[in-house]
């Protein structure tokens, strides 16, 4: 086997690393791997230990069990202000006695950089997050986008090699929020720099990230694209938590070609393409996604898909959410199970809509089936 170059070295290795408080595992024996120039994102909800994650990647805890290695060396016995990466805190942490200036000049200052190289690197960095004539301002003469920024080129201020950004974004806005994703997604790929986002919103993740791990209890349950983990979820868990979803449980009956039969326990069968990974277990659970779900009154024409047989499921919608972008109706089936079908507005007034009480056709393909195996 060929040696492996120093190109295919992870910029960063965290190789089975634990962390506890007390006897509570914040962090269970996590591994991955991270690319240099990847924009990374941890998702998870509240207390699943990725802030602990973080913060040993930037030496404020010691993992109790387990290696982080940076470019093949661990960095255990690199004091925080000593490694090539920086983080930003949620509450950006400024001092709010110093201005715009010496906030950014802080960690160059301490680093003992001189005076004139100070200065050249403030005014870069100023001028990097647009804050270009606020540098004599205190913190609290600036808006929470602005104070944002201040954190940003403070952690970016001493060029490290990954930034960890711990929800960025959490204290800003809606729509503030969301043109600061572009804004960041643009900076990194410019200065080509390593990012590790800390965030408990799917959607941020998603819009940032090139790749997302899932964690759940202080473990990853899937690292992947933003596409791969909403089109192909690892697990129910996953299937839940990243995007709205259909869930029916069930047992494989049978197997032709490729396709599987579902016995649902709502008394009905579903035909679903097999994965890949072929299914060993008989009870599964199909997931599908709303906007997979196609709705009509009589149900798919023909030739619908192509080929494809198709699950056909009759009920009455029981609710309606009109979301602006796409409509969500709830269906009632015959069977008594719930299926959500997530319609796209396309047209301006769209004549094609359904109202609650109505008899519907609900319908989707095998190929757009996910089974999981339980
Ligand atoms: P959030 O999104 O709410 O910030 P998180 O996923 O970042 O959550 P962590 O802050 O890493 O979660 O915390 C993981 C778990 O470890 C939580 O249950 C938390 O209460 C616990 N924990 C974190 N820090 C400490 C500590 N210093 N002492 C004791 N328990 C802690």
């Amino acid at each position: 086997m060929p040696a492996r170059s120093a190109d295919d070295m992870p910029l960063l290795r965290i190789e089975g690393v634990s962390k506890k408080f007390g006897t509570f595992p914040a962090v269970d024996g996590l591994s991955l791997d991270i690319r240099t120039g990847e924009f990374f994102a941890l998702l998870g909800p509240s207390g699943c230990g990725k802030t602990t994650l973080l913060r040993m990647l930037a030496g404020f805890e010691t993992p109790d069990e387990g290696r982080i290695l940076l470019g093949g060396r661990d960095i255990a016995p690199v004091l925080p202000h000593e490694r090539p990466v920086n983080m930003m805190f949620q509450n950006y942490a400024l001092f709010p006695h110093l201005s715009v200036r010496d906030n950014i000049a802080f960690g160059l200052k301490r680093a003992g950089m001189a005076r004139a190289a100070i200065d050249t690197r403030v005014a870069e960095m100023v001028a990097l997050v647009k804050l270009d004539g606020m540098e004599k301002r205190k913190p609290d003469q600036l808006s929470g986008g602005q104070k944002q920024r201040v954190a940003l080129a403070r952690s970016l201020a001493r060029r490290p090699k990954v930034l960890l950004l711990d929800e960025p974004l959490a204290a800003l806005d809606k729509k503030l929020r969301e043109s600061t994703q572009l804004e960041l997604m643009e900076l990194q790929r410019r200065l080509g720099m390593t990012f590790i986002v800390v965030t408990h919103d799917q959607e941020e993740a998603m819009t940032m990230a090139n790749r997302i791990g899932v964690m759940d209890a202080g473990r990853l349950q899937q690292v992947a694209t933003p596409r791969d983990l909403y089109e192909a979820p690892a697990s129910r868990w996953v299937a839940e938590f990243v995007g709205d979803v259909n869930l029916f449980n069930g047992d494989v009956t049978s197997r032709d070609h490729r396709r599987l039969t579902i016995a649902t326990r709502d008394g009905g069968a579903i035909v679903v393409s097999e994965p890949r990974e072929p299914v060993t277990r008989t009870v599964v659970s199909v997931a599908i996604r709303p906007e997979k779900v196609k709705m009509s009154r009589r149900g798919p024409a023909p030739d619908a898909a192509g080929s494809q047989a198709i699950n056909r499921l009759e009920g009455v919608v029981a609710d309606v959410s009109y979301l602006g972008g796409s409509t969500v109706y709830k269906v009632k089936l015959d069977s008594g199970a719930v299926v959500r079908s997530s319609v796209a507005n396309t047209a301006r007034f769209d004549t094609d809509t359904y109202d609650a009480g109505q008899r519907v056709v609900a319908w989707f393909t095998p190929d757009d089936c996910v089974v999981l195996e339980r």
